[in-house]
């Protein structure tokens, strides 16, 4: 299962690990929505606690060996004026949704004695700017709660790791930047352009696969350099 599958690194890593020889199952927000070839699809609005309830009791009713956790909102701006509502709907995404779905699939991973999961964090959850507040919360603690799991399962060959992209060309990326704002952040990344959302996937089939037997616990940082300089 890959949450966010059906645009930017979701899709990505779906197309990778449909490569790679594995059913897939992607999610979105709409009914409807589109998933990459060959991956099914399923319509869940991480937002709606509804939704999330009955997306989750689907997901425990099949056997998923493994759960990338992608989808993800962001919206920045100056804590002191900063909505509270939209600090939570971005805590109801980036957060509860991937606790939530942890949640569903540990028990029959650690059953059959294989699992792998991988929650995309940023490298806003290991460093930050100004006005990510709500973001930066949210992706440090993913990589908290990640933490804690990987400490309860590693003894049943279940692995949770988090991936933390630097800045990819992704719709996310450009809404929330505007056009100025790339071309400004690609000044402050060291290889000089933003990543394609494929240079993230490559790494996560590798962390999902069974060649993938000692890494666990761990916030992979893959930025083109972003958080050395
Ligand atoms: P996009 O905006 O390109 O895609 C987001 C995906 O998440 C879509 O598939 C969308 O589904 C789904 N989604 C959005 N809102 C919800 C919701 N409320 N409920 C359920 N699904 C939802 O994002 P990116 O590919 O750029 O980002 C993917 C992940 O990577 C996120 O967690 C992001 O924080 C993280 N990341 C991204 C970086 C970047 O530079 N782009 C950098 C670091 C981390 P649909 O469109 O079908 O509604």
């Amino acid at each position: 299962m890959v949450t966010g599958g059906t645009r930017g690194i979701g899709a990505a890593i779906a197309v990778s690990l449909v490569r790679c020889g594995y059913e897939v199952s992607v999610s979105g927000r709409s009914r409807d929505g589109e998933a990459p070839p060959d991956c099914t699809y399923s319509g869940c609005d991480f937002e709606d606690s509804d939704q999330l309830r009955s997306f989750v009791e689907q997901l425990s009713m099949n056997e998923f060996d493994i759960l990338i956790n992608n989808a993800g909102i962001n919206k920045i701006g100056p804590l002191a004026t900063y909505d509270p509502e939209d600090f939570e709907r971005i805590h109801r995404v980036n957060v509860m949704a991937p606790f939530m779905l942890c949640r569903a699939v540990v028990p029959g991973m650690c059953e059959r004695g294989f699992g792998r999961i991988v929650n995309i964090t940023s490298v806003f959850g290991v460093v930050s700017k100004p006005e990510r507040s709500a973001y930066s919360a949210s992706k440090f603690a993913l990589f908290g709660m990640s933490r804690a799991l990987a400490l309860e399962v590693a003894s049943q060959n279940v692995l949770v790791n988090c991936l933390a992209p630097g800045i990819i060309d992704t719709e996310l990326t450009r809404s929330v930047l505007g056009e100025e704002g790339v071309e400004d952040i690609k000044r402050q990344i060291p290889i000089g352009r933003l990543a394609k959302p494929e240079e993230i996937a490559s790494f996560v089939s590798f962390l999902v696969s069974e060649e993938n037997t000692y890494m666990t616990g761990q916030n992979i940082i893959i930025d083109g350099g972003f958080t050395s300089a």
